[in-house]
């Protein structure tokens, strides 16, 4: 009770203060004051502030305005290319919140966003003037080491998984840097350096519980509403707000046997590494990184990661020294989580980020030809692969939504700088490099690409359907459209 009055009262100051600098002009009046909107066909409404001190009453979490403390941080994400403006940022702590905070955008056909983790490429979990559903305040991780399975809010980051899990010497997929969300990871599929052993996240979800456009929570599983099951498992935020996963666990020892191995770039190195990596067992994943060294020369370092046992790791990864010459090689017993958390300082928040996605289902000489050529000229943008194939591979492509099953390899193209006027010619550099290799790829990771709505379909091939009949049942108004978007037929 005490925690809703102070919510009101915060509320009313905030809209008050808020009016002037958030961008959308209000016709507050003394008695019946509104906030701007916009909706999610973009039309401006006016919200009743009673309105909204209502919704802010019946949360647990916050309810920001542009002007309340908070706002500024809570509506950032990662990519600091997007730098938007909710009207309203209902800052959810429990499935409740996530409820109300749905069944009041819906009411009123508010744009909305979902913010679980904030890594969208695109930018899609922030938006201006509509409603953000952040999500950064439910990261618990709930391990149970009988039943091998964590809980996971729908908030929580991947490094939140890793630490929980890795502890009891259990694991389960996750992504290559840390501070990731598992929201938009999961929904989208989900790699990692484990997946060709035990999985991608998909494969390794067993429930979840999703408010849905209506603001009802379903519990999605095989058992459970199986075809909003499916559809969660690589269809993205289009069905609802995810808040709570569970996964399943593996044994896993968190010192692996691995490091880098660092060779000079040329084509006949990269068809090498093509060959050697569809021809390793399921605990290798060697994951090759395409860039400059201090001195400016062309290199791929090959990040290494055999998940089993040491000695028989060190035999599988010998071929790979002898490739061609190496410049360096670091290989041995190391941390999982140095690993895992490796690149997180170099990829940090705030920089200004722009990726491609290929899939591929073999690194064929052509595709390499593209990559050296890029990769050779003044100021290359960076490149790298994530080595696919093993255990997902063996699954149906129609098992789920996810259907890039025969995908070997991950080609992805990054455009990073800390100066947003460099953006455009690199944008158009790696836009230019994607459209080079794209002949060469069969689809791309939905989770990596600013896709369109027909790229979205072909992507999803035979799939597609199916995902449209689920948006059809579970999201026939479209509240769900920052994301790759299924436009539902009805
Ligand atoms: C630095 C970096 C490293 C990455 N590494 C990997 C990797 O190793 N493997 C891999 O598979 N992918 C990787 N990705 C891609 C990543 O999977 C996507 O960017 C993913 O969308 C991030 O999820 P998020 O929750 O952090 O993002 P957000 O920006 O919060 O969300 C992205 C979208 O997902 C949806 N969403 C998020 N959370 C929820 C939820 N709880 N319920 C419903 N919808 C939700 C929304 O539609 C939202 O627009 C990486 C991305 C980055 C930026």
């Amino acid at each position: 009770m005490r925690r809703r009055t102070f919510c009101r009262t915060t509320l009313a100051a905030g809209i008050a203060a808020a009016l002037p600098g958030c961008g959308y002009e209000s016709n507050e009046s003394s008695a019946s004051s509104t906030i701007a909107a916009l909706t999610s066909s973009g039309a401006e409404i006016n919200i009743e502030t009673s309105a909204v001190s209502e919704l802010a009453g019946e949360l647990a979490g916050r309810l920001l305005l542009p002007a309340d403390d908070g706002y500024n941080l809570a509506r950032r994400i990662w990519n600091g290319m997007f730098d938007k403006r909710p009207a309203l940022i209902a800052q959810c702590q429990n499935t409740a919140d996530v409820a109300n905070a749905v069944a009041f955008a819906a009411e009123r056909g508010l744009l909305v966003s979902v913010k679980g983790g904030g890594h969208s490429l695109p930018g899609k979990s922030t938006c201006d003037g509509g409603m953000m559903i952040d999500l950064s305040h439910m990261r618990t991780v709930d391990v149970d080491t009988e039943n091998l399975t964590a809980r996971v809010d729908g908030g929580a980051l991947l490094g939140h998984v890793d630490v929980a899990t890795h502890q009891h010497k259990l694991g389960t997929t996750t992504g290559v840097v840390s501070h990731t969300g598992v929201g938009g990871f999961t929904l989208g599929g989900g790699y990692g350096r484990t997946d060709r052993l035990i999985g991608l996240a998909v494969d390794n979800l067993l429930s979840a519980n999703i408010v849905i456009a209506d603001g009802s929570t379903l519990h999605a599983s095989e058992q459970e509403n199986p075809d909003l099951f499916w559809a969660i498992r690589g269809g993205g935020g289009n069905f609802g707000v995810a808040t709570e996963f569970v996964y399943r666990l593996h044994p896993f020892d968190p010192t692996i046997y691995g490091g880098t191995v660092v060779f000079d770039l040329s084509k006949e190195l990269l068809v090498l590494y093509g060959e050697l990596s569809a021809s390793l067992p399921n605990e290798a994943s060697i994951e090759p990184q395409i860039g400059l060294d201090e001195d400016g020369n062309r290199i791929v370092t090959i990040e290494v990661c055999y998940a089993g046992d040491h000695a028989t790791g060190e035999q599988v990864i010998a071929p790979l020294l002898t490739l061609a010459k190496p410049r360096a090689a670091d290989l041995g017993a190391m941390e999982y989580r140095l690993l895992q958390t490796g690149g997180d300082a170099f990829m940090r928040h705030g920089r200004q980020y722009y990726m491609k996605s290929g899939l591929m289902t073999a690194l064929s000489s052509g595709a390499a030809e593209v990559i050296v050529d890029y990769m050779s000229r003044d100021d290359p943008v960076a490149s790298w692969f994530q080595h696919l194939g093993g255990l997902p591979s063996t699954i149906a492509p129609d098992a789920m939504a996810y259907s890039h099953r025969a995908a070997a390899l991950n080609l992805g193209i990054m455009v990073i700088s800390d100066d947003p006027s460099e953006m455009d010619e690199r944008i158009a550099t790696a836009r230019a490099f994607y459209k080079d290799v794209e002949p060469y790829t069969q689809g791309f990771y939905t989770n990596l690409n600013d896709d369109t709505e027909i790229k979205t379909w072909r992507n999803y091939g035979d799939n597609y359907l199916r995902l449209v009949e689920a948006k059809n049942q579970y999201d026939p108004k479209n509240l769900f459209r920052l994301n790759a978007n299924i436009l539902p037929s009805v």
